[in-house]
């Protein structure tokens, strides 16, 4: 029997949640220094890294069966143990998560590959897999009792966080962009109520100037990385990856990295996964971080050999979610590819925007930029024999074309 496809609100969840988070603490990703889970946190104040979220997955392991999850209600919560909400009450949902992986088996035969699968995140509320990241963090947030978010962003994260935050009701929203932000990102932030400050400038720029107005006005910052619950959200999409693989992971991940959040949160959920005992082997895939040559600072660390990424200068791409001069984890995305023995590409626009036509016209998905580069980027890769011919090979949709109809060449 499986579960209806649009569910996910709170009463159908309610009936099928018994135990809620077992989240225990929260843990600099460098220093180690260890913060409660009832206290506000952003980064660590210490050593200004990345926090990370921990569970008693020992208990998780005893208590959980990982194909129950599997027959409550569609979407992101029905992971909750591994999710940081402490009561249920505080989730703030539109939907999201158990997007569909779809084979690709026209393009594959044509490349050569036997198993190459695409995991299309478009299908989430407001079209991007960002969706999923600023639900756990708007949750949370409400859960925490804050009440003013502020972020800056290239685009997705903005119109995923006024949405959430619309959602939760009596939360205001404050939205840095670059000024030549794709248009769809500035009116669905708008019409969701949150106020959109254009920046004549990058991404870091907004980052910037988001920073003293958070500090200055007491609004809580949900800049990538610089709170610790965004990239659980987007960790699910490992977890659905491994169930729907029947509890065994693909070969090879292609993802279209800005920020890195999927990256690094798909990296620390094949990890939970081994510690849970629910993988059937224990073979992580090759992660491929994938990014645009007009912004290509971790393809350029990684090959460099280098631990940490140099700003990229006069970031320029159409894949407006690669133009990430630097992002807040670099350190923690270069260590997952090399742990597993990935690598970092990056494409031109033209080869992304042809494959963004390949990926419509032969497959029907109509792919946002940065999706597409995954696709140009394996092309690459299978020229460089670094890919095999019958390997499992997931690339990421991560959101919807439709957004990006300002920049499509027909
Ligand atoms: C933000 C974004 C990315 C990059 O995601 P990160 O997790 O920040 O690396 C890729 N694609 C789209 C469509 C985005 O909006
Ligand atoms: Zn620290």
């Amino acid at each position: 029997m499986s579960p209806p496809q649009t569910q996910n609100n709170k009463d159908s969840l309610k009936d099928h949640i018994v135990k809620t988070s077992h989240l225990t603490a929260i843990v600099c990703s460098t220093c180690g220094r260890t913060f409660s889970i009832v206290e506000i946190h952003t980064f660590c104040p210490d050593c200004q890294s990345t926090l990370i979220a921990k569970y008693d997955l020992e208990s998780i392991r005893k208590e959980t069966d990982r194909d129950e999850i599997r027959r409550r209600p569609k979407g992101m919560w029905r992971w909750h143990e591994i999710l940081p909400v402490q009561n249920i009450k505080n989730i703030v949902s539109l939907g999201e998560g158990d997007t569909p992986l779809l084979p690709l088996s026209r393009i594959g035969h044509e490349l050569g590959l036997s198993h190459l699968f695409i995991k299309d995140e478009s299908n989430n509320p407001t079209g991007s897999f960002k969706a999923r990241g600023l639900c756990a963090a708007i949750s949370r947030a409400k859960e925490l009792g804050i009440n003013k978010v502020i972020i800056p962003t290239a685009g997705n994260a903005g119109g995923a966080m006024a949405a959430y935050a619309a959602r939760a009701g009596g939360m205001q929203a404050l939205i840095y962009m670059p000024k030549d932000t794709p248009n769809a990102n500035i009116q669905e932030s708008r019409i969701t109520g949150a106020e959109v400050i254009l920046v004549d400038g990058l991404i870091g720029d907004a980052g910037r100037m988001a920073g003293i107005r958070a500090a200055n006005e007491g609004w809580f910052d949900l800049s990538t990385f610089k709170e610790p619950y965004r990239v659980e959200g987007k960790k699910i999409m490992g977890y659905e990856l491994a169930e729907v693989f029947d509890w065994t992971l693909p070969d090879v991940i292609l993802y279209p990295t800005g920020g890195g959040t999927g990256l690094v949160g798909m990296w620390k959920a094949f990890a939970e996964m081994e510690a849970l005992g629910w993988l059937n082997e224990e073979k992580r895939p090759r992660m491929v971080s994938v990014q645009a040559k007009g912004c290509a600072p971790i393809p350029k660390a990684f090959q460099a050999g280098a631990s940490f990424c140099d700003v990229w200068q006069g970031a320029e791409t159409v894949a407006s979610g690669l133009r990430v001069p630097k992002s807040f984890a670099d350190r923690i995305i270069l260590s997952n590819i090399r742990e597993s023995n990935g690598t970092a590409f990056a494409v031109s626009d033209e080869a992304l925007m042809q494959a963004q036509k390949t990926l419509a016209a032969q497959e029907g998905i109509f792919a946002a930029p940065e999706g597409a580069a995954c696709l140009a980027a394996l092309e690459e890769l299978i020229k460089h024999k670094w890919v095999k011919p019958d390997e499992k090979i997931v690339i990421f949709n991560t959101g919807s074309g439709l957004k990006y109809l300002d920049t499509v060449i027909n």
